[in-house]
Formats: structure tokens, C-alpha cells, sequence
């Protein structure tokens, strides 16, 4: 098994500002022909650790991919010290400075003195060129290892790694491929999901399965290998099948896709319309149904009805609804959901009323009581929940609920 590890150069990348999404991009990629990543690291911009980490990475993996401090500027430091760590000089390559020159030419400028800095290149590597920016890649290779020195901007790496480096690692690495497949629960905890889902995981030792909870629903993953690409995609198809069958209508997406594209695509399907009606949730089912592309298909119309007054005024809750049940009731937000599909002629509509919390629970409603209201062809009805988090999560939880609880009227 060909073995990879990725380092990260950037100080700012050790802070909570800036977030190091290039490993994670480069993992998937190495990942998807069968190369392994076994370790990343971050460092920031201080020579010496960089030297150390380089030199260090070389002698226990196959491929090492570094990526950012390739600027012009003093604290870029990749190219002095990834050829320390190797042992390499740095050669000035001409045409290298020729083409930047060029570059800022034509970008109607003259060619800062200090850009020459990225006209240095590890002896003996390939210039890997880079027509997003300014700085090139290198690629170097000594006895079976693999040097990839890239630029940070993932716009520029991206199309260099692409295009530079996974043909030639697709040559050299072993003939595995693997496929991947996230299967998406909702309405289950992550052990409850476990106990269907173990004993039929467990039979297939050649898929690894990870099972994480995210925010509002859970997430089974899998990552299956295998010598084509296709061998691969259909064991992992059986076991999604697998597990989709066992759990039921619980799983709402066996490829990745979001709760709000799954409602979207039952929609489309059935050439049918949504409206929404929502209160402590703030317009966030109708955002994130119209965040779609093409939901303007079945997106009929969306109220934010915070106020009692707006409920009764914009959807036609009686009066007596509020003051007998309160806001947050079942009885209101049935009354909630009948009244926008009314008003909108929609084929189905979701209601949202609850207290999202700090303030506003009460001993019999406490925070993060919620009711979701739901009309459609076949009547109205509700359901009441009592969902645990923040006001963030509690307003994220209701939203999920509440696609959720319109998918499930779709497949019944
Ligand atoms: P640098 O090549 O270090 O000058 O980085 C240039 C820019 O690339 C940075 O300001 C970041 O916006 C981006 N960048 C660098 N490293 C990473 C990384 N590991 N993940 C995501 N973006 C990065
Ligand atoms: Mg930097």
C-alpha cells in the first residue's frame, strides 16, 4: 500500500481564522486511488520545524504534499527549507522569471523585485506551471519517493494536483480503488442506529464503516476497496442497501444528498407544491428549501409569522387558538399549516411553532418544545417535540424535523 502524508505551511492555519481545508481535499483525492493517508500535520511559518517535519515525512511515507508558503514574501518558506530537508539546492530557472514578467505584464504592471523568489526551484524537481497565480509547484522524486510541493490557494492547487500530479501517482499506485457512500438518518440516535446497523456492517470486514452524529441527523459512512473502480461501487451499494432496508424510512439519503434535496427531488417528483409557515425557526425551512436549484419548481411561498397577531392576521389562526392552547401548540401550528396552504394553494404546507430558548420556556413548555405542523391532500395533523441544544441547534433541529416530517407524509 502506497502511503501519503500532507503538511500544511501557514501560521495563520494554527489559528481559529483560517481553517486547513487542503488536506482534507488532497485525502479524498489520494483516497479515491487507493493511496492512504496516514498522517497530516500543520505548521506554521518557522523554517527550522518545517525543515524538521519535511525530513521526517520523506523517511516514513511514499508521497509527501505540501502545500502553501510559496509567496514572494519573507514568510514564505516552503522552497528554502523543503530543499533543506532533502538535501537539495535551490536553482534560479530563467524562464520561469521570463513568465511571471510576462504575467504581470499582462495584468499591466511591472513585475515586483521581489517575485524573483519564485523563480527558485529544488534542484532536480519539475516545475509544475500554475496559470491561476503566481507561484509554480514542484514535483520531486528520489528512489520510489515523491516530493509535491504545492501552492496554498486551493484554486490554484487544486487544478495543478489535478492536472500535474494525479496522472503520474495514478500510474505508480497500486491498482485499488475505493467508493464511497454516506448514508443519512434521521429521527434515530447514533446508538439506536448502531444496534440495526452493526451486526449487518460488520459482515462486510473489506468496507470500513464509521457511524457520527452531525448536528441533526446521523451519519453512517462507507469506504469500500476493491481492484476496479466498479468492483468497488457495487459492494458498496449492497451494503447500503443493506442498511437503507433495515432502517427504514428513518434514512432519508443513501448518497450524500441534504434533507433539503431529498424533499426537493420527492417534490419534483410528484409535480407537486410546498408552502412554509414558520415561527421560532425565522424563515429557515424556506431558506434552506430554496437554497435548491430549481426549487422555484415546487416553492410556492414562505411567512415568518413571529407575532400572535401575524399568525392569526397572515394565516388565520382563530383567535381562540392562541388564547386557549397558546402559540406554542399543536392545535396552532395544525391551524398554522392548514391556514398557508390555503393561502398559497400549495399541494402540501409545513408549519414551525416553539420556543428556540434562552428566555420564553416555561415549566409545561420548557426551551426546545416544538410543534411541526403539517396539511397536505390527505388532512392536517402535528407533532410535538422536545429537542435538546442551543438556540442555534434547537432552530437547526426544528428545521430538519420539520423537512423530515414533510418527507415522511411523501413516502408514506
Ligand atoms: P500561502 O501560499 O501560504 O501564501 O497561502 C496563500 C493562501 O492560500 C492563504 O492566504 C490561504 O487563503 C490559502 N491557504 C493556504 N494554505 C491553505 C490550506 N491548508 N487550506 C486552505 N487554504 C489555504
Ligand atoms: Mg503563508
Amino acid at each position: 500500500m502506497t502511503t501519503a502524508e500532507i503538511i500544511a505551511i501557514g501560521s495563520e492555519l494554527l489559528t481559529p481564522f483560517k481553517t486547513d481545508t487542503n488536506s482534507l481535499w488532497l485525502t479524498e483525492k489520494l483516497n479515491d486511488i487507493g493511496i492512504e493517508v496516514m498522517l497530516k500535520t500543520i505548521v506554521g511559518d518557522d523554517g527550522g520545524r518545517l525543515e524538521e517535519t519535511v525530513r521526517d515525512a520523506f523517511k516514513r511515507s511514499d508521497i509527501v504534499i505540501t502545500t502553501g508558503g510559496l509567496g514572494p514574501t519573507s514568510d514564505d518558506i516552503t522552497r528554502e527549507f523543503t530543499a533543506k530537508a532533502i538535501g537539495r539546492a535551490l536553482v534560479y530557472h530563467d524562464e520561469i522569471e521570463t513568465l511571471l514578467r510576462e504575467r504581470f505584464r499582462g495584468w499591466g504592471r511591472e513585475m515586483p523585485e521581489i517575485n524573483k523568489r519564485q523563480a527558485y526551484v529544488i534542484d532536480g524537481a519539475e516545475v509544475l506551471p500554475n496559470p491561476h497565480g503566481s507561484a509554480v509547484g514542484m514535483l520531486f522524486e528520489d528512489s520510489g519517493k515523491m516530493l509535491v510541493v504545492l501552492p496554498g490557494p486551493p484554486r490554484e492547487n487544486q487544478p495543478m494536483f489535478e492536472h500535474h500530479v494525479l496522472p503520474r501517482l495514478k500510474a505508480t499506485a497500486s491498482e485499488v480503488y475505493s467508493a464511497r457512500r454516506v448514508l443519512k438518518v434521521s429521527g434515530m440516535g447514533e446508538s439506536a442506529v448502531d444496534e440495526i446497523a452493526a451486526p449487518i456492517y460488520s459482515r462486510y470486514s473489506d468496507i470500513a464503516t464509521s457511524i457520527l452524529f452531525n448536528k441533526s441527523e446521523v451519519e453512517i459512512h462507507l469506504a469500500a476497496r476493491s481492484e476496479t473502480a466498479e468492483a468497488a461501487a457495487i459492494r458498496a451499494a449492497e451494503l447500503a442497501d443493506e442498511l437503507a432496508a433495515a432502517l427504514g424510512k428513518a434514512v432519508f439519503s443513501t448518497d450524500g444528498e441534504s434533507m433539503e434535496m431529498v424533499v426537493g427531488r420527492l417534490l419534483t417528483e410528484r409535480g407537486e407544491t410546498v408552502s412554509t409557515a414558520e415561527s421560532c425557526t425565522g424563515g429557515l425551512v424556506a431558506r434552506r428549501l430554496t437554497e435548491v436549484p430549481g426549487s422555484s419548481r415546487y416553492f410556492v411561498e414562505g411567512a415568518v409569522t413571529y407575532a400572535n397577531e401575524a399568525k392569526i392576521r397572515t394565516l388565520g389562526v382563530p383567535a381562540e387558538v392562541i388564547g386557549t392552547h397558546g402559540a406554542v401548540s399543536a392545535e396552532c401550528a395544525e391551524a398554522m399549516a392548514a391556514g398557508m396552504r390555503e393561502r398559497a394553494r400549495t399541494d402540501h404546507a409545513v408549519s414551525i411553532t416553539g420556543v428556540a430558548g434562552p428566555d420564553g420556556g416555561s415549566e409545561e413548555k420548557p426551551v426546545g418544545t416544538v410543534f411541526i405542523g403539517y396539511s397536505g391532500p390527505a388532512g392536517t395533523r402535528s407533532i410535538g417535540l422536545k429537542l435538546p441544544g442551543d438556540r442555534y441547534l434547537i432552530r437547526w433541529r426544528t428545521s430538519q424535523a420539520a423537512l423530515d416530517y414533510l418527507r415522511r407524509q411523501m413516502i408514506k
